[in-house]
């Protein structure tokens, strides 16, 4: 019991910033960046203020499924017509191409009921 209160600190692992102007040494998607004032903060706590810099006030961009965690209470939404597609009634060359990689690009191809599933 005694004994934990002055056991040795565990060694903390910090990001490093080079000297030589390269890109710090910061694992990807603990801390975030901000676009507007430059300042590096953990994407944590950016989540916590609603993705809102908490610096500047810059609003950071946010995916519809993070929109809608943000704006409802959790199992309260049901999404409509969430199986619903785009067509391309007027023909245009690669349209459907071009869905098909913007739905893997933002990830819209599934709904929310598959994002918050837990399998
Ligand atoms: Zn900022």
């Amino acid at each position: 019991m005694l004994g934990d209160l002055f056991t040795k600190p565990k060694k903390r692992k910090y990001a490093t910033i080079p000297s030589d102007g390269s890109k710090p040494d910061v694992p990807e998607g603990i801390m975030t960046k901000c676009p507007s004032c430059k300042k590096i903060m953990y994407s944590k706590e950016l989540q916590k203020n609603l993705k809102v810099c908490s610096y500047c006030g810059y609003h950071h961009s946010l995916g519809a499924q993070e929109r809608i965690a943000y704006l409802v209470d959790e199992g309260s939404f049901s999404e409509l017509d969430g199986n619903l597609t785009t067509a391309n009634p007027l023909g245009f060359e690669d349209y459907m191409d071009r869905i098909v990689k913007d739905k893997k690009k933002n990830g819209l191809e599934r709904s929310y009921f598959d994002w918050n599933r837990n399998d």
